[in-house]
């Protein structure tokens, strides 16, 4: 751990009163929580990057976290901060990917190490996934690009200070599949839930509800053959359809972190619903990206886990 998050999460742990392991406390009273003066703060998790509505305590505890699918971190425990204690240590990195495609990358890393993929198109730019650190050189480069037209986000582990994003880039909708309503942590005017298994925000984008990770996890594709690029196709798929350590093929989970596999109607239902939408590249939510064949690489990687999760791959007793 290095220095700058260690003193971080140790100033945060001071006005934290019901955490669970309760390791780094400062009772210090010359050092009094920002809650006791009385103010309304939106904490954030530190584990995952979720923040919580504005409130004098911060929750009790993190849903996210305390999911099968996430952690509660086991030296730090329950730990929040806030989001003007993030803009003090912590910087966005824009990284160019392909052309229209831009990567925003938090550092030092925070939460569970979440990116967000900026991606401009001429009919209107889209915000997909977020990283929690919203701060003004962020807002600034966005808007330089010419803003957004909407934010839609792959999964819950990525909603992270999503209302804070939108406020900033002009009360922009957050479109989030209504699957996953119950995951919300911060409810705003600004969430859109949608339903069924697609829509399409700006012409040559469409964001599919594929389920798996979570009940509402979406992806989106871009077909990008009118936008002066080369008219592959692009998905960007989350953690949803992750590109794996042979960046020729892709696996789906249920949870990365404690390792649950999904079932294999679901992975056949995943396949399935991208299968008539051609891509040659896969940007996933961990810098895996797979190059060409993307399409191919998908049917082909759901059809082996399928294999696998069936017991038809072979004997591996
Ligand atoms: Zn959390
Ligand atoms: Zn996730």
């Amino acid at each position: 751990m290095d220095e700058t998050y260690w003193r971080q999460t140790r100033v945060t742990a001071r006005w934290i009163r019901r955490r669970p392991f309760d390791i780094m406390a400062d009772t210090s009273p010359a050092r009094a929580s920002p809650s006791d003066e009385g103010e309304a703060i939106s904490s954030i998790c530190v584990t995952c990057g979720t923040q919580f509505p504005p409130s004098l305590e911060p929750p009790a505890y993190c849903p996210i976290c305390a999911d099968d699918r996430q952690y509660i971190h086991p030296e730090r425990g329950q730990q929040w901060t806030t989001l003007p204690r993030l803009r003090e240590t912590h910087r966005n990195r824009f990284d160019p990917v392909e052309p229209g495609v831009t990567r925003i990358v938090t550092e030092p890393r925070f939460g569970i190490g979440q990116q967000a993929y900026l991606i401009e198109t001429p009919e209107g730019n889209i915000l997909w996934d977020l990283v929690a650190l919203i701060d003004e050189p962020t807002i600034a480069e966005i808007r330089g690009r010419g803003g957004i037209a909407a934010i839609a986000i792959s999964h819950a582990h990525y909603y992270t200070t999503m209302v804070e994003w939108s406020r900033a880039l002009g009360d922009v909708p957050i479109l989030l599949h209504e699957a996953n309503r119950e995951w919300v942590m911060r409810p705003d005017p600004a969430v859109r839930f949608w339903s069924g298994d697609s829509i399409s925000p700006v012409p040559g984008v469409t964001i599919l509800r594929t389920g798996g990770h979570f009940p509402g996890a979406i992806v989106l594709h871009w077909d990008n053959h009118n936008d002066g690029h080369d008219g592959a196709g692009v998905l960007f798929s989350g953690d949803i359809i992750k590109v794996v350590a042979d960046p020729a093929w892709v696996t789906f989970m249920y949870s990365y972190p404690n390792q649950i596999p999904l079932d294999a109607a679901t992975v056949r239902r995943m396949a399935d619903l991208v299968a008539p939408y051609l891509f040659a590249r896969i940007h996933d939510a961990f810098d895996g990206h797979v190059r060409e064949n993307g399409s191919a690489a998908v049917q082909r990687s759901a059809a082996r886990y399928v294999r696998h999760i069936e017991g038809r791959a072979g004997p591996t007793i």
